[in-house]
């Protein structure tokens, strides 16, 4: 069992109240992958330009079980996403997306990604392309799809038509007003919950994150951290790691009890990549540490 993902792999220019970083690598997928890293190395689907060097290559090399899928496209330049975030931390504001090499892209699924028991995540990206790959994922028992306002904004209807072609979402509770024009979780969720939907997860930031199924809620805090650094890519950490829970724990049946447990191993992990900018935060993370993390958050959540 593997978790395929698709998503970007991409440079980022990031502002925080506490610092500044040039060009780090970063992507939905790149975030992704590091998170999920411990449990489960996903085989990844993506696109890089000519400026993705050997660092980066290795560093995804390192957090993957395969690269087959991810395209280089010589003539372009990689992913570029530039943005800042006001004293809360809590709102991230794009300044620039160059969509470079993603704007030619056309995902094609390797063989050797057609494994049965494989479970799939569309991180954020293109809906075009997250439903091209979900179409090509007929094997997968479980689809998840991640989004964010870029996206709800500028290809509402490619987004709805990739939401016909998973079993979950990932969404912020901004973006999941933004979508249904609701300002109460419980209606947005409403709104958004298809029939053929496992879960909804909904990311709050530093209020935590909600996951609602057909029969259950969960709600969970944040794990509280000291100082925030960066919380570029804690969403898609939060994902990576709630997949690789999944995944590792071959999940055949979502319920409360499994969502409970992968969403606190998703806010643990996540707690990490906050700690720092880019991948840097979970990267200087050992197992052992998440852990002995985790391990805290239990009591800290449990009453
Ligand atoms: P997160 O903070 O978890 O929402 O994800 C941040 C990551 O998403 C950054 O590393 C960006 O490179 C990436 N990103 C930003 N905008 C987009 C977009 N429109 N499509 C895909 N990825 C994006």
């Amino acid at each position: 069992m593997s978790i395929i993902a698709v998503g970007s792999l991409a440079f980022d220019s990031i502002k925080t109240p506490v610092g500044k970083k040039d060009r780090v690598l970063g992507g939905s997928l790149t975030h992704f992958s590091n998170a999920a890293y411990f449990l489960s190395r996903p085989k990844l689907i993506g696109v890089v330009g000519n400026d993705f060097t050997e660092k980066e290559w290795e560093f995804i090399r390192s957090k993957s079980e395969a690269l087959d899928g991810v395209e280089v496209l010589l003539e372009e330049k990689s992913f570029f996403w530039e943005g800042y975030y006001s004293e809360d931390f809590d709102t991230a504001h794009t300044v620039k997306t160059e969509l470079n090499a993603f704007a030619k892209f056309a995902p094609r699924l390797p063989e050797n990604y057609k494994a049965k028991g494989d479970i799939l995540f569309l991180a954020n990206i293109d809906p075009v392309i997250q439903k091209q790959v979900a179409l090509q994922c007929g094997h997968c028992h479980l689809k998840v799809l991640d989004t964010m306002n870029f996206w709800i904004q500028n290809a509402p209807d490619a987004l709805a038509e990739a939401f016909d072609a998973v079993d979950a979402i990932v969404i912020n509770e901004g973006e999941a007003f933004l979508l249904t024009g609701e300002k109460s979780i419980l209606k947005a969720v409403e709104k958004l919950l298809k029939p053929h939907f496992q879960f909804i997860i909904l990311k709050r930031g530093s209020n935590g994150v909600m996951v609602f199924g057909k029969d259950f809620i969960v709600s969970l805090p944040a794990y509280p951290v000291r100082k925030v650094i960066d919380p570029t890519g804690a969403g898609d950490s939060f994902a990576g790691a709630f997949m690789s829970y999944l995944d590792a724990k071959k999940v055949k049946k979502i319920n409360r009890e499994v969502v409970k447990k992968a969403a606190a191993y998703g806010t643990v992990v996540a707690s990490f990549a906050i700690e720092d900018f880019g991948v840097d935060g979970i990267n200087k993370a050992a197992k052992a540490d998440i852990e002995s993390r985790f391990r805290e958050f239990e009591k800290i959540a449990s009453f």
